[in-house]
Formats: structure tokens, sequence, C-alpha cells
């Protein structure tokens, strides 16, 4: 993993042979320390590319050949943590992916699915796996509900049948 500002040091090593003036160096030195200038530019100015002038116009974020900005974000980017595959921006989650998390914890508490360390520690630490186990609970209920409603249907077709037989047979 290389750093946007890693410390000059591992970049003067190299650059034996400076065609900068001892000055001009300790002032680049000094810039890339405060992070006004980005470590191309620093590599830059040392080689006499481009003067420290130009390097501290082109900022922190940015060296000769364009902005390291894009860069920067692709080494934090990750696998989203909800095991879709996309790679995130930075965070944990793709935009929006941590609500499928909760989706995630409830097939956790069906015991239908086996989630990875991180992914438990999240849901736990997030008060996730509480809000899936309630919900599971819930879910649970209504069809508890919808089987006894069935059922007591299911008593009340067959009692009215019995009524009908009785009554026709007193007939
Ligand atoms: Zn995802």
């Amino acid at each position: 993993m290389t750093e946007q500002n890693a410390t000059p040091e591992t970049a003067t090593t190299e650059a034996t042979e400076q065609k900068i003036d001892g000055r001009t160096k300790r002032a680049l030195d000094t810039a890339i320390v405060k992070k006004q200038v980005s470590q191309e530019s620093y590599r830059a100015v040392l080689e006499g590319r481009i003067d420290l002038k130009a390097a501290k116009d082109l900022g922190r974020n940015a060296g000769p050949s364009g902005p390291a900005v894009r860069v920067d974000k692709n080494d934090r980017s990750r696998d989203c943590l909800c095991g879709c595959g996309n790679r995130t921006r930075g965070g944990r989650f793709a935009p929006g992916h941590d609500q499928r998390m909760v989706t995630l914890a409830k097939a956790h508490v069906r015991g239908e699915a086996d989630l990875t360390d991180e992914q438990m520690e999240y849901v736990e630490a997030s008060g996730k796996v509480d809000r899936a186990r309630l919900q599971v609970e819930k879910e649970e209920q209504k069809r508890q509900e919808a089987a006894a409603k069935k059922a007591e249907a299911q008593r009340r077709k067959e009692g009215r049948k019995a009524e009908a037989k009785r009554r026709n047979a007193e007939k």
C-alpha cells in the first residue's frame, strides 16, 4: 500500500543527482511535510521537470500528470461487506448496501445463512441483528396467526357441512 503523502525520505534517497540547489530542496521538503505538494510533484521538482512554485500551484492532490485523487480513492475501496461483489468508494458498503445487512441478519436468525466474522461484528455493533430478530419474531407470529385463522375457517366450513347433512337426514 502506497500512501499519497509518505515521508519524503523514500524519494530523496534515490534522488542523489539532484538538479536543484539546497535551499530549494529544503523548501521542497517543507512543502511536502506541510502537504502543500503531492508526492508526484515532489519527484518532478527533484528531477527538475517543474519548479517548486508550479508544484505548489498544483496542490497536494495533483502532480504534473494530473490529479492523484482517483488513485487515492481506489486504494481505500474494498469489496462491499454485504457480499454483493461490488467495490465500495472507501467505506464498508456500496451506497445503500448497509440496509442489505438487515436481510442478511434475518437469514442468519432463521438459520439460513452463515455470516462472516466481519459481517457478524457489524450487525451486532450496529444493532441490525436485534432488529432482524424482532422482525423474524413478528413474521413468525403473523404466520402463526394466519395459520390459526385458516384452521378456524376450515373448522367452521366443516361444521356447516355437518349441520347441513344432519338437517337433510332429518327431512
Ligand atoms: Zn453490497
